[in-house]
């Protein structure tokens, strides 16, 4: 009962990468880098498990940021010209390749990670890798002229690495599209219909992960124009619960989301935001606790997993270690308290 994961992402330590930042330049390159890579891979394996969370992930600390990590390993985008772009509906700008040809996998993704986090833990394995609508909200194209056949053509590739994945021992494969939250009705029209295409054939569990976005300051902003109530959950639940993907992750504490739209994903496990990624302040279990008893009343106690809002790749590490800890001890303390509850 309340088994205990994270978004996915956790800071980079500092002899990794630049931290607290979401383009952090790598400190080392080639071996080195590769060796690195591992090491603070490890680390957070290690982090997490004496934490005492029931999911781990890789703490994505292969990759400089959540979509590019991916695009790194696709032929047919052009890295060395990017081009500057307003994403997620001009919310920040941001510099991103381009896609100047048919797009084909260079190679595996996420299998060293992978396969290094597979053999030292025992725990269930999550890995993560970016949603269809996501990347294409993060990428420019100059090659399929088509927003929904560039997603479809990103879809076969995640799912061909999903496949992989699978093969490597991975428990969940989660997607992340903090874009649904800004398209809701191409959600509807074909953000669906591609992670389908991304999950084609996958016996493993599959997760979307849907947020408001690391806790940077555009995001902050952009939150404060959202009004008193978030209802953006509210257009794309009902055709998710409908959907194939069997778990949804989303955000609760502090959040404005009215936390009744969670019944609307009735039937799917939900990962239930406890942790705020956009505050410093470290949660208390009780405060954990009572956020998971909030959730109880619309979402039955076997399909609820206490997590976090959202990846904490920008904060700082002992911030971040701290708020695993209360993750893990609050939903301990939820199990006594609930114990009972249907
Ligand atoms: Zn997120």
């Amino acid at each position: 009962m309340f088994e205990t994961t994270i978004a996915g992402s956790l800071p980079k330590p500092g002899w990794l990468a630049e931290t607290q930042k979401l383009w952090p330049t790598w400190r080392a390159a080639g071996e080195e880098l590769a060796r690195a890579k591992c090491d603070a891979t490890l680390l957070w394996l290690k982090e997490q498990e004496d934490a005492g969370l029931d999911i781990v992930t890789d703490g994505e600390q292969s990759r400089q940021h959540f979509v590019h990590g991916f695009l790194e390993c696709v032929e047919g985008i052009d890295f060395e010209h990017k081009v500057k772009m307003g994403i997620r509906d001009n919310r920040y700008e941001a510099m991103v390749p381009v896609v100047v040809g048919p797009l084909r996998l260079k190679g595996r993704v996420h299998q060293v990670e992978t396969r290094l986090a597979r053999a030292h833990t025992k725990k269930k394995l999550k890995i993560t890798l970016p949603g269809p609508m996501t990347i294409v909200d993060t990428i420019a194209d100059r090659h399929y002229g088509d927003k929904v056949k560039l997603a479809m053509a990103f879809a076969a590739l995640l799912n061909q690495e999903a496949r992989a994945l699978e093969k490597d021992g991975v428990d969940t494969i989660q997607f992340d599209e903090p874009a649904f939250n800004v398209y809701m009705d191409d959600v509807r029209r074909w953000g669906i219909k591609a992670l389908h295409r991304a999950i084609q054939g996958l016996k493993c569990k599959t997760a979307v992960h849907i947020c408001y976005g690391y806790g940077i300051k555009p995001n902050l902003d952009w939150k404060q124009t959202l009004g008193s109530e978030w209802r953006q959950y509210e257009a794309i639940f009902p055709a998710l619960a409908k959907s194939r993907i069997d778990q949804v992750s989303l955000e609760c504490i502090h959040s404005k989301v009215p936390p009744q739209l969670m019944k609307l994903l009735k039937g799917k496990d939900v990962l239930v935001g406890v942790i705020d990624v956009a505050s410093d302040k470290v949660e208390t279990p009780e405060e954990v606790a009572d956020t998971i008893g909030r959730a109880l009343q619309f979402v039955p106690k076997s399909k609820l997993f206490p997590c976090t809002n959202c990846g904490m790749a920008p904060m700082d590490r002992d911030i971040a270690l701290a708020k695993l800890k209360a993750l893990a001890a609050g939903a301990a303390l939820a199990r006594k308290r609930y114990a009972r509850r249907r």
